[in-house]
């Protein structure tokens, strides 16, 4: 199957057909989705509790993407057996969903028995990658392990000096995936900083949704400190990818709208509570943009840890750009407003030199 590397006009069309997947697959994500309602419900009812949790078992890249803070070309991966120490203290505190996050997640050597410690504990098993070494082979692993979500981020249609995260190189890989893969597949692109063709964003969303994935798309900031709204051309992209995607659970908030146009949130952000980021380092952070805060071990982390950070309002919550973190975080929008605040210093939402991307 080849990809368009023309970029495409940007009037409206209607969204591509979508590739109809086998029965079995079919009773897999039937199985998956009432799990998911299952944390949701669980999640309602009770706040002392983590929903989710990104943890990296290395921090090391095979790429060296220009916008990214998170990794680093010369880390050992963690011991399985302490990941699975981790795991199971996530599972203690009930973590509904738990996503392997990095550097590249499959770099590392025992993934497989990482995504099976996630499973045991009767999480949701998620995992974030750049696609760049799925094989056959690797993919029916991450079948057999028990894998629920994947998500890769394509960057571009052509390769640049910005990442090498494109569609050129990765199409390949999402055919496997089409192929071979049980769990649930995402396609995030992204507009923004430092990428060369917004239109991009929409032959990559409109590949992913032929070859019956879903789509996401996200904002990749400078490193100005603050948020700016969109250009014309991406925002023309932005409204079009997203009325592609209109099933996608971001839709039903308005957060991404005003992060589009350059706008600050009103939220209660929960993390530390309803979010946890677990370093290679085994210490609890508020998201991958605040690293050091609480930057605590998580053996020692207990649900008064939770229950405090649920009620803490982090002032940072106005400009912030982590979509995932607000998307669990509006699960209680509605409730308990927060009674403590905290400043924390960390580098997020393009204080610090460089690009932020949304994650
Ligand atoms: S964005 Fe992902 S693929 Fe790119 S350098 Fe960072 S961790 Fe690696
Ligand atoms: S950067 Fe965003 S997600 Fe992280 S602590 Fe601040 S408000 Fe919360």
């Amino acid at each position: 199957m080849s990809i368009e590397t023309q970029a495409p006009k940007a009037e409206p069309a209607s969204a591509p057909a979508r590739r109809r997947l086998p029965a079995r697959r079919r009773l897999i994500a039937a199985t998956r989705k009432l799990r998911e309602l299952a944390s949701i419900a669980s999640a309602v009812a009770g706040t002392s509790h983590p929903y989710m949790a990104h943890i990296v078992p290395m921090r090391r890249c095979n790429l060296a993407c220009a916008y990214c803070n998170e990794y680093d070309d010369v880390s050992n991966p963690v011991d399985i057996e302490e990941m699975k120490r981790r795991i199971d203290h996530l599972g203690r505190l009930g973590t509904s969903v738990i996503t392997i996050s990095g550097g590249e997640p499959l770099l590392h050597p025992e993934l497989d028995d990482v995504i099976r410690q996630i499973r045991k504990t009767g999480a949701i098993a998620g995992m974030i990658t750049n696609g760049y070494l799925l094989m056959p082979e690797r993919i029916e692993r991450l079948n057999q392990a028990g894998l629920d979500h994947m998500q890769i981020s394509i960057d571009n249609v052509m390769p640049d000096e910005v990442s090498k995260k494109s569609l050129k190189v990765l199409d390949a890989k999402l055919c496997l995936l089409a192929e071979h893969a049980d769990f649930h597949v995402n396609i995030n692109s992204v507009v923004g900083g430092g990428i060369a063709n917004p239109e991009d964003a929409l032959t990559i969303s409109k590949r992913a949704l032929v070859l019956g994935f879903s789509s996401t798309i996200g904002i990749i900031h400078d490193g100005s400190g603050q948020l700016k709204p969109l250009g014309e051309r991406e925002r023309t992209v932005w409204d079009e990818v997203r009325r592609l995607t209109r099933r996608s659970y971001s839709r039903f908030n308005g957060f991404q709208e005003a992060i589009a146009n350059g706008l600050p949130n009103d939220w209660r952000c929960r993390a530390g509570s309803r979010y946890i980021y677990i370093c290679e380092n085994g210490l609890v952070h508020y998201c991958s943009q605040q690293r050091g805060y609480p930057g605590v071990p998580l053996a020692g982390y207990q649900t008064a840890d939770v229950e405090r950070e649920f009620l803490t309002e982090k002032s940072c919550a106005p400009n912030c750009t982590i979509s995932c973190v607000h998307q669990v975080s509006y699960i209680d929008h509605w409730r308990a407003p927060q009674t403590t605040s905290i400043t924390p210093g960390g580098a997020g939402h393009g204080a610090a030199d460089g690009l932020v991307q949304i994650r």
